[in-house]
């Protein structure tokens, strides 16, 4: 499975103003994206673009700069137009967190976002190589946001899921999960040694066991923090005897 930050590039279409492409790499870095594509920048490399890039220069100076959107894309399973308006011809439509989904999914190896120019945004022939396009939700009477402010909130979206997977996948490469039967005998094994040490009356049990459950059951115990848990009970329990 290709890591979610590996397989996209952001790309720019015809950037009139330098810093705007400085400060959509500055976006991408804080959201751990680092393939930049520009399609016929107006102005490219520059020092305003490095300048407005502030940190993020390894990412401006990474940048493959292509003289058409069809090389740009070239090679990419899902090309994704995002666009400031609505389209009188419609074309599916994603909001930048179903957009995050999507681009996490398995099938899709290479994902290219495309932006548009600043004054026009992107031609229909554009859109038209794009499988889906996506509109961040705005004021309907002002929708049109700066362009690294797109790239940033698109970005955004992206990096949540991506850090969200990787904890997932951290979680995983721990100690499994105790199953039910060990956490059976983990709670029999907890109320022997809470009778044994005095701190639990059977005869008189209230709801003790109850919330002991509801405690450990939310916590998920790991394999071995159960053993961790059942070591201390027995060592507990061969101190009193
Ligand atoms: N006047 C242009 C606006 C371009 S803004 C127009 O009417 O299309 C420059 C680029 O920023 C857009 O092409 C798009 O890529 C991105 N952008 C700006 N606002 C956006 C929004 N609300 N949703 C999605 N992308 C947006």
């Amino acid at each position: 499975m290709k890591n979610i930050f590996d397989k996209i590039r952001i790309v720019l279409v015809s950037t009139t103003h330098p810093g705007n492409i400085g400060a959509a790499a500055r976006a991408m870095k804080t959201m751990s994206q680092e393939n930049l594509y520009l399609v016929e920048p107006k102005i490219f490399p520059s020092a305003e673009a490095t300048s407005r890039a502030t940190g993020a220069d390894d990412v401006l100076a990474a940048t493959t700069v292509c003289s058409s959107l069809k090389e740009a894309i070239a090679g990419c399973d899902l090309v994704i137009g995002t666009s400031a308006r609505t389209r009188s011809i419609p074309w599916p439509m994603v909001l930048p967190r179903e957009c995050a989904q999507t681009v996490s999914e398995d099938k899709y190896s290479s994902v290219a976002i495309v932006f548009g120019r600043e004054n026009s945004g992107l031609s229909n022939d554009e859109l038209e190589l794009c499988n889906l396009v996506l509109q961040i939700p705005t004021n309907t009477e002002y929708s049109s946001l700066n362009l690294a402010s797109a790239v940033q909130i698109i970005c955004y979206e992206i990096y949540l899921l991506g850090i969200y997977e990787s904890r997932v996948e951290s979680a995983e490469t721990d100690s499994p999960l105790v199953h039910q039967d060990k956490m059976e005998m983990f709670y029999q094994h907890l109320e022997e040694c809470m009778v044994d040490i005095g701190f639990h009356d059977v005869d008189n049990p209230r709801l003790l066991m109850h919330r002991m459950r509801r405690l450990f059951n939310r916590a998920q115990l790991e394999e071995s923090e159960c053993n961790i848990l059942r070591g201390i009970l027995a060592k507990v329990q061969g101190k009193i005897k």
